[in-house]
């Protein structure tokens, strides 16, 4: 497909490519929407096979963060950056360059962590720009921990549209920062709570010494990675990469619910229909794990100190959602893009550009 018509595809509102041959700094900014405010996404930083390959996952999770801040109920719009990742890049120095592109922005876009980023790329991106959830920290907490709290609460909601209680058993695909941490949540916080008295943990992670060690901390089973996806279970918890399920994919899994927190487990509209087909409750993935954006939101734009109050709504609104799948007889990935989108007024404003100081900079005349 040719660029702009990939951008209209989706009304895609900007892409910066950067690059800094001093650092071997390369990637891409997507910002998907900014109708409802200032755009917050993640940085991944990933090792792309192409550049189309690195755009299209930009492009993707940019519109997935639009629609999750949206569905959110947020002040603020949808964008992500990819940082190729590759022999030459002197990590430091490029994200601090990194940074500085950011901060030119003037708010115009706030960053988080995402797969692939480390501590210290955060830290070093911290240096030059202030627009950066360098988590944890005292008012700002573990952005992972607010996702992974979204996502248990996402989970309830899915158990009691199930009826399913007492003993739940749970398989998680990738068990890195949320992953980890929804597997903690669900050992140590759910003993009574709907009805729960016990829970099974099966997970797996391509990282064989990090599933050892959280199976060691949390009593659970290692699965192998191929097999995790389509292991027995109650609940499966894709909290790796994307594009895990597809319609093909879906007439394997055995679990009765897919609930997790990586962005786009689905490949296609047509795996959520596969999944509906087959009884499958599916949580859209945007809507359960906007726990960390609605901290990172709350504490940027409003300085609210305490997000838990809005994160635990998580749960009502999956139950919201999963009611008018059922009533409608559409898939509940349906029903979350249509909520998202009613909140979106078009045509799009570029509603934090300052119209006034652009044109009084910009004359016929230069
Ligand atoms: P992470 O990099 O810390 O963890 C991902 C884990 O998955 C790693 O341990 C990795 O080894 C493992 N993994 C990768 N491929 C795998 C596979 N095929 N099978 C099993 N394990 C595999 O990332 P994270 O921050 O925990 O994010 C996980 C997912 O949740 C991502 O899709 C991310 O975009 C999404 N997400 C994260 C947040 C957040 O707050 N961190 C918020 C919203 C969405």
């Amino acid at each position: 497909m040719e660029f702009f018509q990939q951008l209209s595809a989706h009304d895609y509102e900007q892409i910066i490519a950067f690059n800094n041959n001093a650092t071997g700094l390369r990637g891409f900014l997507a910002f998907h929407d900014t109708t409802l405010g200032s755009a917050f996404g993640g940085i991944r930083v990933w090792r792309y096979a192409s550049d189309s390959d690195a755009l299209t996952d930009a492009l993707r999770l940019s519109r997935g963060m639009t629609y999750k801040a949206s569905l959110a109920g947020l002040p603020c719009g949808g964008a992500k950056t990819v940082v190729m990742l590759h022999e030459g890049m002197r990590r430091e120095e490029a994200f601090a360059g990194l940074g500085c592109m950011i901060e030119s922005l003037s708010g115009r876009y706030f960053c988080a962590r995402d797969v692939g980023i480390t501590d210290a790329d955060l830290t070093a991106l911290a240096t030059t720009t202030r627009y950066v959830a360098k988590d944890p920290s005292p008012q700002l907490g573990d952005i992972s921990e607010h996702t992974a709290i979204g996502v248990w609460q996402g989970m309830r909601a899915c158990l009691n549209f199930a009826g399913i209680k007492e003993k739940i058993r749970v398989a998680i695909q990738g068990v890195g920062s949320v992953g980890h941490l929804l597997a903690r949540i669900l050992r140590n916080d759910t003993s009574g709570v709907d009805g729960i008295e016990s829970v099974e943990l099966l997970l797996a992670d391509v990282d064989e010494s990090r599933a050892a060690a959280v199976a060691r901390e949390l009593d659970a089973r290692v699965i192998p990675p191929n097999e995790i996806l389509y292991t027995d279970c109650d609940v499966l918890a894709p909290c790796a990469l994307g594009g895990v399920i597809s319609a093909e994919s879906a007439a394997r899994i055995k679990a009765r619910i897919v609930c997790g927190s990586a962005n786009n487990i689905l490949t296609g509209p047509d795996a959520a229909e596969a999944l509906m087909k087959r009884g499958i409750i599916y949580a859209p993935d945007y809507l359960v794990n906007a726990g960390g954006l609605i901290r990172g939101a709350e504490f940027f734009l409003q300085g609210i100190v305490d997000s838990q109050p809005s994160i635990v709504k998580i749960q009502e609104r999956t139950k919201r959602v999963l009611n008018l799948s059922r009533e409608r007889n559409v898939s509940p990935a349906v029903i979350a893009d249509e909520l998202a989108e009613a909140r979106l007024i078009r045509p799009k404003r570029y509603s934090n550009l300052s119209w006034r100081r652009i044109s009084a900079n910009l004359s016929f005349a230069d």
